[in-house]
């Protein structure tokens, strides 16, 4: 027998597969509406259907797409369901997936200008758009101060602006000797969970994390915030980063960002404005009131990978002075050293994040701005902001049902008059009927629903069918007990 040279999928036969892929995701958007929203498997239950060892011999690319239907899918809770209304968004769209797929075939490391410029270039180039499009402060822009980068997630995000802030805090210092403790950052009770793992990992200490009391529309209380700094100033401690939060991921509550942020320039706090879901809907200037304060940010972040028809892992983050943000990430070991980096003229944008190598994520996310154009983009969040404040109306209409604050935009937060049992209840019936996914939060100790509208396929009627499941769920729960 002839010994095989190679086992590489040869271009030919990449194409043919590639086709069948592609058609299988285009068959998978039109029927993902009827298919049964959330995954209700047992665990272990595919890996059950997994061999327990890898197969010796390669296989035949048919059969693992086959395996996708039998193995995978029914594993699968369909978050780009037209009637996925849990936790956020994590959209995507046609030209996302096909930029991310040109991404992986290009398969270019971006950690340095000179590992590939137009990864880098598009970029910048793009964030740059991003600043105009948003209507971002434009000190943000790289031809001023500062510049936008893209990370992995918010998260990753919080945790950069942390470190240069911790860094600029220290006269650059702590990079060298650690922390001393007494650094303190603050945030409100609402803010995301991702701002106490930064202030672990960047040695700040969670006792030294300020979690700030909110008013009845869950949104930081800025005189408990200038009372708190000053109580830990007197104490001998030093206040150095503040996160305010447009849109918290409970109930969408926007912090007030000029009172804040005239208390950070006075007090010289570097203050982080998380804009996850909420930032996208500053695409139409009628939304944004939100960023109302935003010239006082030193970093901002919003996620294109939830509500921007970008998948998932796509959050873009400004800094407004790129200096601080560089000298606490940069390193530059002897194999790294290129002409390019020390002529000083490009961006290296592993010093803007934590790992070194970097995707090209630039690519899905110009094809979304192009694909739809400013205005396409803007169509799709009006009509998502429309669609969830129609459902508020009916909230607010129903004998039977509550607000449990004013949404500003695009969640809804609600519960059945009855209290926590039978909203539980609600939640709970029209999850497992799989005609559409709902989550909860506790808001001021009682158990509310949330109705985030945001996914790319998601239209007025599929919200109305929401409101319909959710009235006939309370009346059939009414009738059992
Ligand atoms: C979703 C969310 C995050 C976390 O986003 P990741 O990109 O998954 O890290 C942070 N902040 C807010 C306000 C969010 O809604």
């Amino acid at each position: 027998m002839d010994e095989k040279r190679s086992f590489h999928m040869s271009p030919d036969e990449f194409s043919r597969h590639g086709h069948a892929v592609i058609d299988w995701i285009a068959d998978y958007m039109r029927r993902v509406e009827d298919l049964p929203v959330m995954s209700h498997l047992e665990p272990g239950a595919v890996r059950s259907l997994l061999p327990d060892s890898p197969p010796q011999h390669g296989e035949p690319f048919p059969d693992m797409l086959k395996d996708v239907n039998r193995v995978i899918l029914p594993g699968i809770t369909h978050w780009q369901s037209p009637s996925f209304f849990a936790y956020f968004p994590a959209n995507t769209s046609g030209p996302s997936i096909l930029g991310e797929l040109l991404s992986a075939g290009l398969g270019v490391q971006g950690m340095l200008w000179a590992t590939s410029p137009a990864c880098t270039e598009l970029e910048t180039h793009v964030l740059d758009w991003l600043v105009g499009m948003l209507g971002l402060p434009t000190r943000f822009m790289s031809g001023a101060s500062g510049g936008g980068v893209i990370q992995d997630s918010a998260s990753s995000a919080a945790l950069c602006a942390l470190l240069a802030a911790r860094e600029r805090a220290t006269g650059f210092r702590s990079n060298e000797q650690g922390c001393d403790g007494r650094l303190v950052a603050y945030a409100s009770t609402q803010t995301h969970s991702s701002v106490e793992k930064a202030v672990r990992i960047a040695g700040i200490g969670r006792r030294n994390l300020r979690l700030i009391d909110v008013d009845g529309q869950f949104q930081m209380r800025p005189e408990a915030l200038a009372s708190q700094i000053a109580r830990d100033r007197a104490g001998g401690l030093s206040p150095c980063f503040v996160v305010a939060t447009v849109g918290t991921t409970a109930s969408n509550g926007i912090d007030p960002l000029p009172t804040i942020g005239r208390i950070c320039r006075d007090e010289d706090l570097w203050l982080h404005v998380d804009g996850a879901m909420a930032g996208t809907a500053c695409l139409c200037p009628e939304f944004r009131w939100i960023h109302d304060g935003l010239e006082y940010a030193d970093s901002y972040c919003f996620n294109p990978h939830k509500w921007m028809f970008t998948n998932f892992d796509c959050d873009c983050f400004w800094v407004a002075d790129r200096t601080a943000l560089i000298t606490t990430l940069s390193i530059l070991p002897e194999y790294l050293r290129n002409k390019a980096t020390e002529s000083g003229a490009v961006i290296d944008y592993r010093d803007w994040q934590v790992p070194l190598g970097r995707r090209f994520r630039a690519l899905k996310l110009w094809f979304v701005i192009r694909h739809y154009g400013v205005e396409g983009l803007r169509f799709h969040i009006r009509e998502h902001i429309a669609a969830a404040q129609e459902f508020a109306a009916w909230i607010e209409k129903s004998p039977d049902f509550e607000l449990a604050v004013k949404p500003p935009l695009n969640l809804i937060c609600f519960r059945h008059k009855r209290g926590d049992e039978m909203t539980r209840a609600i939640m709970n019936r029209v999850n497992d009927s799989g005609a559409l996914c709902m989550s909860h939060a506790v808001l001021d100790g009682r158990f509310t629903l949330r109705l985030c509208v945001g996914q790319t396929l998601t239209t007025r009627l599929h919200v109305r069918r929401a409101w319909d499941a959710v009235v006939s769920a309370a009346r059939e729960e009414r009738t059992h007990t």
